[in-house]
């Protein structure tokens, strides 16, 4: 299981999440990533295979665009493929 950013976090992109996860597992992001990176990708993206489960983003969000996996909105399940695939596609 993981969390999932949904596209509520297209073009918000404030970052608030990546301050606080404990294992770093949201990008990309301005500090830990290439620049051009971030400012291409359309939302931020939660590694699956590193994420804790914690749940320290989720009220960091201003506009809710995090969840559990188990807690997931029917109209996100896409997500769930979107957040992995950006990781399977990249070079680590
Ligand atoms: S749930 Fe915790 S570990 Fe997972 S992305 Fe959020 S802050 Fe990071
Ligand atoms: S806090 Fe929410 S809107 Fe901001 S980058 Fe993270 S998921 Fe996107």
């Amino acid at each position: 299981m993981a969390h999932v950013i949904t596209q509520r976090c297209i073009d918000e992109k404030d970052q608030s999440c990546v301050a606080v996860c404990p294992v770093d597992c949201i990008h990309p992001s301005s500090d830990m990533d290439d620049p051009a990176e971030f400012e291409l990708a359309p939302q931020l993206y939660i590694d699956p295979e590193v994420c804790i489960d914690c749940g320290a983003c989720i009220p960091e969000c201003p506009v809710d665009a995090i969840f559990y996996i188990g807690d997931l909105p029917a109209a996100f399940h896409d997500a769930i493929d979107t957040n992995r695939r950006f990781y399977q596609n990249r070079p680590s």
